[in-house]
């Protein structure tokens, strides 16, 4: 599960690509035009970008990559091409781009190359994650513990997930908001304290993997 940024103009196309990430269980923001996506970028953190190259306002999908990569977004990026721009796939490399999709495209190709890039970093797609007795599969969406399956709620998984991807590390409260929700919900600081304390009911219920850090934020022990 990762959060992903789609920008794409084509509404039709773009709820075609959203059904179809949110079928692979991610998280994903939509927006409509280049402005829209360089403001989500300096607003929240995503795992990989899906821009559109041709987008109305002004900014090209291509520019929004560009800054994103001179600001020091990390996050691999998908481009998609239309015609007229295919012959440029050059340019397109140059801005910071990981991949092409020329249109139009088969949604399953998409979804391989989706998973293909989000698998890179060899730790994040594929992989059992693993603290103490505690195992995550995220391309199962399956949670056990001491061989037992566990049922979490959406929300619950991601936190999981991220915070078992990033173990020995304090978080605070804001910093999980921005990194496991999306930006465009009400989601509080209370909201995620509800869902941990959900979390740890169901994992962990003698606190010893999920610590508080007091006056800081959370962390997953795992020595
Ligand atoms: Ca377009």
């Amino acid at each position: 599960m990762a959060k992903i940024l789609l920008v794409e103009d084509d509404e039709q196309l773009a709820d075609t690509v959203r059904t179809a990430l949110l079928f692979d269980h991610h998280t994903v923001e939509l927006a409509h035009d280049g402005d829209t996506a360089s403001h989500l970028l300096k607003s929240s953190d995503f795992d990989l970008l899906i821009l559109d190259w041709g987008l109305p306002g002004s900014l090209t999908g291509l520019e929004v990559c560009k800054n994103y990569r001179t600001g020091g977004g990390k996050s691999p990026v998908i481009m998609l091409t239309g015609k007229t721009e295919v012959s440029d796939r050059a340019t397109g490399l140059d801005s910071g781009a990981d991949d092409y999709v020329p249109k139009p495209f088969h949604i399953k190709e998409l979804s391989a190359r989706v998973r293909a890039l989000l698998r890179r970093p060899p730790s994040y797609m594929g992989t059992i994650l693993e603290t103490g007795t505690l195992k995550l599969d995220p391309h199962k969406h399956r949670v056990t513990k001491d061989g037992q399956a566990i049922s979490l709620l959406p929300k619950e998984f991601a936190l999981l997930e991220f915070m078992m991807r990033h173990p020995n590390q304090v978080f605070t409260p804001e910093a999980l908001l921005s990194h496991v929700w999306p930006s465009d919900t009400e989601a509080t600081v209370a909201a995620l304290r509800t869902t941990m304390k959900r979390l740890r009911t169901k994992i962990d219920p003698d606190g010893s993997i999920l610590r508080t850090e007091h006056g800081v934020g959370y962390v997953l022990e795992n020595s």
